[in-house]
């Protein structure tokens, strides 16, 4: 989608710190981390927010989820701990219109959030 930020970094017309990357999703570093490790998933295809998918797009959903997984064991925060989260729409804190997952790592993270 023309004007978005996360399809320019997922067809690489925008840089970003890409941690990894398969065919179907993009994984790369928050540029305002919030967390010691703080990534942001997301789907090289456009989808505006998680209620935007249709019945048959939610398996991207679990492709993310695995691939969170992946990551963290990839990068040695597994046995830690992390939180994957998908801000979605106004009340959600959602600013990027593109389909995202937030990984925090690396500190002991507060529940429930502000
Ligand atoms: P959200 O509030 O869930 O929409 O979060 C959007 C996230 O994208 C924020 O944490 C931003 O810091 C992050 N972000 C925005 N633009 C970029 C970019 N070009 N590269 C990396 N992270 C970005
Ligand atoms: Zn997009």
């Amino acid at each position: 989608m023309s004007g978005c930020i996360f399809c320019k970094i997922a067809s690489k017309v925008v840089n970003a710190d890409i941690v990894y990357e398969n065919q179907h999703l993009v994984v790369f570093k928050d540029l305002k981390p919030a967390a010691p490790v703080h990534l942001l998933l997301i789907p090289k295809k456009h989808y505006s927010s998680l209620q935007d998918l249709e019945e048959e797009d939610f398996a991207i959903a679990g492709r993310i989820n695995a691939a969170a997984v992946r990551v963290a064991r990839d990068m040695g925060f597994a046995e830690n701990g992390f939180r994957l989260v998908c801000n979605c729409g106004w009340d959600g804190g959602q600013v990027v219109n593109h389909l995202h997952y937030h990984l925090l790592a690396g500190r002991e993270l507060q529940w429930p959030p502000g």
